[in-house]
Formats: structure tokens, C-alpha cells, sequence
């Protein structure tokens, strides 16, 4: 097949997972500078749906459904990638998932390729490949520069790159069979178990307000509910607050809590600590509302409100409704 970049599409339960847009944007980037094109590598059963999902981006999907699919599994997806690539990319992109950070050292162990794990950007120089990661709990950044006669695998950090979109015109679904061999599994795949707690997907919301220490006691949360129940988003949080149990651990934004990039994220009463900002950075539009003038987070914010966010929030409520 040869296509240069292969992305490999992640999905469960029947849903794309959005990582794998981001896979493609990237994709498209990286093959676009070795000459040649990206395509999506979807295994699965039954998942010729997905596959039209997938497709509607405007890249060619490589498509193999197969019964030892249905589930993920390393050994059976590097089974099925082995067969259906024939010779291995220039590039494989996974997520860096708990998927994808499973399956990417498996490959690059039976490719005999490097790997450069949660990167937060890719870009190729010359036939180097440069990868961009964090390291230190986020504290630095580093650059790598990989240059192998081998191909490449990286794992994208999800919410580091903008997704594709549906495009104009359709790319082609191409089915490939493959053939694998269950025993060489070494895994078999039982379940999902799920939290027993099930919460809303912060990462998936157009608006987060996200409330901080500022906000002073958990009986002041009905404020930031409120705003974001105006604007039809969700209520984030920073780290202290889900320390303190004021909500779950599902909504904290940031380096050990979630990355968002909503199309609009307010910051409430958040001082902008670099391990809340690793989170929310990339959002499209942030707001943010501090008493402290020299607060960080207004080094981040396009507006920035000086203000007591329990008056301004309420004030600011009122005139949502009333407008
Ligand atoms: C390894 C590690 C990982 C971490 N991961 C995360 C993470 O994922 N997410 C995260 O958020 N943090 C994380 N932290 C913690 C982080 O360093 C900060 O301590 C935290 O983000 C601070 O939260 P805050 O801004 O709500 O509180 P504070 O820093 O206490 O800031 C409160 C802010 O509210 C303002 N304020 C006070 N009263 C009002 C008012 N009435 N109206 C308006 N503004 C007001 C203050 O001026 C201040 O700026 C991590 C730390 C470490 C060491």
C-alpha cells in the first residue's frame, strides 16, 4: 500500500474517538512535507459505519473487520496492521491513549522503528522527524530529533492538535482482508468497566466555566453553574477544588486533570497556575475573572475581568437572560 503517514483510528462502543480527527489533521501536515498522503487504518468489526464517519473527513480509510477485532487488542491490531500495510509507513501516528500508548511500543518493537510517545506536535525537516513533548510534569518543553531509515511512530496527546472537519468531497473506504491469528493474541479481551460515578465529558463541551479557589466555599457553586447553565456549557474546575471533593475529578482542568479546547472557556476566580493552563491553553476563546490584576491567568485570557466573580458572575447571569 505505501501511503507515507498511517493514522490508526481509535474507536469503542461504536463511536470515533475524537483523537483520531486530531490524528488526521496532523497526518496531512506531516505527509504533505514527505510527498505523499495520509490514510486512516480503522480495524474493527461490523464498523463499516465508522468507516463512512471516518471517510467524510475527506481521507481514504483502510478498512479490515475480522471477528478477532471486535475488541481491541495490540497483538491483534499489530497483527492486522502487519497484513494490511504490507510494508510499514514512513509514519504511524496512534493517540496517546490508553490504547494507543499499548499498541505503538508493540509496533515499533516488531517494525524495529523508534518511537517518540505523547507528543504535542510533529513536524518533519529534512526526512527528521521533529516531536514536540513536555517534560518535568509539564514544566519544560523539549524538542526531539528523530532521523531513521526506519519508520516512524509517535503518540499524539489528545486536545494538542486542531481536529479535521467533514470536508466537500467523500475520501474512499478501501476494505482490506486480513488474516489473524487469535492464539498469537496473548490477550483476550473480558469488558469495559465503567466509573461507577458517570459524569459528563468536560473535553467534549463548546463552553466550560470552570470555577477556582476563588469562588471561596462549595456553597458558591450555583454561581458558576449558572453562568454555565446560561451559556449551555459544563463547570470545570481547577485542581483544589476537586481535592476537596467540591466536584468530581472528571471535571479538573489541567496537567493531571483534563485537556479542553472549547470554543469558549471562563476561567473563574483561577489564579493560572501553568499546571491548570497545560489544559485550557488551547481554547478558543478564554475569559478570565480575577480580583488580582497581576493574576497569570490574564497572560493566557484574550479578555480579562478584574472583578469579584460572586458579583460579576450573578450580574453577568442576569444580563444572559435578560438579553
Ligand atoms: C504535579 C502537579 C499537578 C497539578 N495539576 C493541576 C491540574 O491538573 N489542574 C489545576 O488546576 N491545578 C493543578 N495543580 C495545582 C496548581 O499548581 C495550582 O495550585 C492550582 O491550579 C491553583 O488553583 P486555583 O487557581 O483555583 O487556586 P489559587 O492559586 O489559590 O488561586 C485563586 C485565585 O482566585 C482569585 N480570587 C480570590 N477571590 C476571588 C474572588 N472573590 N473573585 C475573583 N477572583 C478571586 C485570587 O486572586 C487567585 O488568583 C497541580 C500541581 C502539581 C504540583
Amino acid at each position: 500500500m505505501g501511503a507515507n503517514v498511517v493514522a490508526v483510528a481509535e474507536h469503542r462502543e461504536g463511536k470515533i474517538a475524537g483523537v483520531t480527527y486530531e490524528l488526521v489533521a496532523k497526518g496531512r501536515e506531516l505527509a504533505a512535507k514527505t510527498g505523499g498522503a495520509v490514510q486512516v487504518a480503522l480495524l474493527g468489526k461490523g464498523v463499516s459505519g465508522l468507516a463512512g464517519e471516518v471517510a467524510s473527513r475527506g481521507v481514504e480509510v483502510l478498512l479490515a473487520e475480522h471477528d478477532a477485532l471486535a475488541a481491541y487488542t495490540a497483538g491483534g491490531y499489530a497483527q492486522a496492521l502487519a497484513a494490511m500495510l504490507r510494508s510499514p509507513p514512513k509514519i504511524l501516528l496512534a493517540g496517546h491513549t490508553s490504547q494507543g500508548f499499548d499498541l505503538a511500543p508493540r509496533l515499533a518493537a516488531e517494525w524495529t522503528a523508534p518511537i517518540v510517545a505523547n507528543c504535542v506536535d510533529l513536524a518533519m525537516e529534512d526526512g527528521t522527524l521533529i516531536a514536540s513533548r513536555k517534560i518535568l510534569n509539564d514544566k519544560m518543553a523539549v524538542e526531539l530529533a528523530v532521523t531513521s531509515e526506519r519508520p516512524y511512530i509517535a503518540t499524539l496527546r489528545p486536545g494538542s492538535v486542531k481536529p479535521v472537519g467533514p470536508a466537500g468531497a467523500p475520501g474512499k473506504v478501501t476494505p482490506v482482508s486480513v488474516l489473524i491469528d487469535p492464539a498469537k493474541n496473548g490477550r483476550t479481551f473480558h469488558g469495559y468497566e465503567r466509573p461507577e460515578v458517570q459524569d459528563i465529558d468536560i473535553a467534549a463541551a463548546d463552553v466550560v466555566v470552570s470555577a477556582g479557589r476563588g469562588i471561596q466555599k462549595k456553597e458558591n457553586l450555583p454561581v458558576i453553574e449558572g453562568l454555565a447553565k446560561a451559556l449551555g456549557g459544563v463547570v470545570g474546575a481547577s485542581r483544589p477544588l476537586t481535592d476537596m471533593d467540591w466536584l468530581p475529578k472528571t471535571r479538573q482542568v489541567g496537567q493531571s486533570g483534563k485537556t479542553v479546547r472549547p470554543k469558549l472557556y471562563i476561567a473563574c476566580g483561577i489564579s493560572g497556575a501553568m499546571q491548570h493552563i497545560a489544559g485550557m491553553k488551547d481554547a478558543g476563546l478564554i475569559i478570565a475573572i480575577n480580583t488580582d490584576p497581576s493574576a497569570p491567568i490574564f497572560e493566557v485570557a484574550h479578555y480579562g475581568v478584574v472583578a469579584n466573580v460572586l458579583e460579576f458572575v450573578p450580574a453577568l447571569v442576569k444580563e444572559l437572560k435578560s438579553g
